[in-house]
């Protein structure tokens, strides 16, 4: 049965078609191997600037580098808006194996960066549970997706005035669940940085209810 669904549904390398063998899964060994990993995984300093107004962020890494029409934009599209969900949770492991080597810290708790019940609604699930999930499983700490909500969403705000649009930022996100939070080292998952200002405010939402540390985890962003 299951090989003739593979006749009917090739298992392909999701970045150059070619077909997949028994062990590889969405890539291609060689696809894998060639995947840009960011810089930010080992020198954080400068992604740690942009935070810098946030005390509790102590640590940020990004797993891969974002390049225009390259391999992670295609990993990342057919995340969001494909319905491949399991390739979440194929980032998440990988992302939390490299990060595995080289946190100074122990995370107590994994909060990934909540759609809005809206969007979530239409897509069906949200794209930074699963890769959280995957980093759950490698890191071992606890994950919650019931901690924080989306009160607003932001996709159209590009469109308005600066000032407005900090003001609208604002409180983007609530803490529902305080206790939670409350003296806790957190990782905070997310899948593309852009400019860093939804990261921020949710930063700063969960810095009000007194976190230990917090700790920034995207799997990607611009170079
Ligand atoms: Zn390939």
């Amino acid at each position: 049965m299951a090989d003739f669904i593979s006749l009917l549904y090739p298992r392909v390398c999701i970045n150059c078609n070619k077909g997949l063998t028994k062990n590889e899964e969405h890539l291609c060994l060689s696809c894998e191997l060639s995947l840009p990993k960011s810089q930010h995984l080992t020198n954080k300093a400068e992604l740690l600037k942009k935070f810098a107004f946030q005390p509790k962020v102590t640590d940020a890494y990004v797993f891969l580098d974002y390049i225009k029409d390259g391999i992670v934009q295609k990993l990342i599209h057919k995340l969001k808006y494909d319905g491949k969900q399991e390739l979440g949770v194929w980032m998440g492991i990988r992302f939390g194996n490299e990060i595995a080597s080289i946190i100074n810290q122990s995370i107590d708790l994994i909060l990934p960066i909540p759609l809005h019940v809206k969007r979530q609604r239409i897509r069906g699930y949200n794209q930074s549970d699963r890769i959280a999930e995957g980093m759950q499983e490698v890191l071992a700490s606890n994950l919650a997706n019931d901690v924080v909500i989306r009160q607003k969403e932001t996709a159209t705000q590009t469109r308005k005035r600066k000032l407005s649009r900090w003001e609208n930022m604002r409180s983007v996100f609530k803490v529902i669940d305080p206790e939670a939070v409350k003296k806790k080292n957190i990782l905070i998952v997310d899948d593309v940085i852009t400019t860093g200002a939804t990261l921020g405010v949710f930063c700063d939402e969960l810095a009000k209810h007194d976190p230990e540390s917090l700790t920034i985890a995207a799997v990607a962003a611009g170079k």
